[in-house]
């Protein structure tokens, strides 16, 4: 048995956190008894020992030496050995802690009755010393391997949870610009053929708008690359924010050029929405001194619109929103052109 040997409810020491340490708490007011047991675990190297003759106090001590399986003897003076073990089964601390009730008797009745109201054993006093602690044992290991297994449950638990977030942060990335936040080229492309399709099938109007930031090469000259970068991501907010509807989809083309794709909006809507946008861009009145359009950023914006003919192929969409945006830049840019399909 350890340094904990024979500290009452008065004891303030508190039994190391050994992997195995078998650690009684004996709550009995007949010192034989408690000696008894004393000297039973004495010869263990792996015991921790409390024990405590005042019911009252069994709970409190419980919950500070963390028992790992609890000697309850069933007749204490003011209160019922079985009501003191549906306190330790209703307290959080010792809900699932072994309870090996000890009884003068063996009577069928009352044995049945302290295993319904939560005793986990059932010991005649005086107990013989090796079944006493061949129980003790059995017991405590088989709660800390409880523990053990629940720990290692949550622990996978939240594991499991860790990665399902990571996925789905990996899902978001594989789909973003990490410049603007805007959908990448990849499911620009996936998107933009779903639609195509679907706008085939149902005969609906599709549009999309080509977005290019005009004289940028100036600007990266004039003000440095980060600068630029930081125009791109102010263009793209205005993108984001010149559209409401869920199915319609901002994104970046490449470098910088943009793409809104806008299903189910006729031209004049899509002349509406990029003339909106293009409005939006030249109000941020973001300084350009080497532009020869205008003393800020601007944007210019090819529009093609089309209810796509069966069998017809998506690239005569963007080509013709790029030959729109050629005639917009050649027309003296910040400004929209829109192109039939
Ligand atoms: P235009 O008005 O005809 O569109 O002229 P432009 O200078 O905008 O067009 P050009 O295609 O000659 O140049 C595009 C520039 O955009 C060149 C390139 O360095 C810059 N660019 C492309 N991607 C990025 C980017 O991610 N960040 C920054 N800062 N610049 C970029
Ligand atoms: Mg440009
Ligand atoms: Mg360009």
């Amino acid at each position: 048995m350890n340094t904990a040997d024979s500290i009452g409810t008065d004891s303030e020491d508190i039994a190391p956190l050994d992997e195995y340490a078998v650690t009684v708490l004996l709550v009995d007011d007949q010192s034989t008894v408690v000696e008894v047991i004393r000297r039973a675990l004495a010869a263990q190297p792996n015991f921790y020992f409390y024990h405590s003759r005042d019911a009252r106090e069994a709970i409190g001590l419980a919950e500070r030496v963390n028992p790992t399986v609890i000697l309850q003897d069933l007749v204490l003076p003011g209160i019922d050995g079985l009501t003191l073990v549906e306190r330790y089964r209703a307290n959080p601390v010792t809900m699932d802690v072994p309870v090996i009730v000890l009884s003068a008797e063996e009577t069928p009745a009352v044995k049945s009755e302290a295993f319904k109201r939560g005793a986990s054993d059932y010991l005649i006093k005086p107990p013989d010393p090796v079944e006493l602690v061949a129980r003790l044992e059995h017991h405590s290991k088989a709660y800390l391997n409880q523990i053990q297994r629940d720990e290692a449950y949550h622990a996978l638990r939240e594991a499991q949870q860790d990665l399902m977030k990571l996925n789905t942060e990996l899902q978001r990335l594989t789909k973003v610009d990490g410049l603007t936040g805007l959908c990448n080229r990849r499911f620009l492309d996936d998107y933009l053929a779903t639609e195509w399709k679907r706008a085939i099938r149902q005969q609906d109007p599709l549009s999309v708008l080509m977005i290019d930031v005009d004289h940028f090469k100036r600007y990266n000259d004039t003000y440095g690359h980060l600068a630029g970068d930081e125009v791109l991501k102010k263009v793209a907010t205005a993108i984001k924010l010149s559209f409401s509807r869920p199915a319609d989809l901002g994104a970046r083309f490449g470098g910088e050029e943009f793409m809104a794709v806008l299903p189910k909006i006729a031209p004049a809507g899509a002349r509406h929405i990029a003339e909106k946008l293009r409005c939006a861009v030249e109000d941020l009145r973001l300084p350009h001194s080497a532009s020869t359009t205008a003393h800020y950023v601007t944007v210019s914006i090819g529009v093609a619109s089309t209810i796509p003919p069966r069998n017809g192929p998506l690239t005569a969409l963007i080509e013709a929103a790029d030959a729109a945006l050629y005639e917009a830049k050649k027309a003296g840019r910040n400004r929209v052109a829109v192109s039939p399909v």
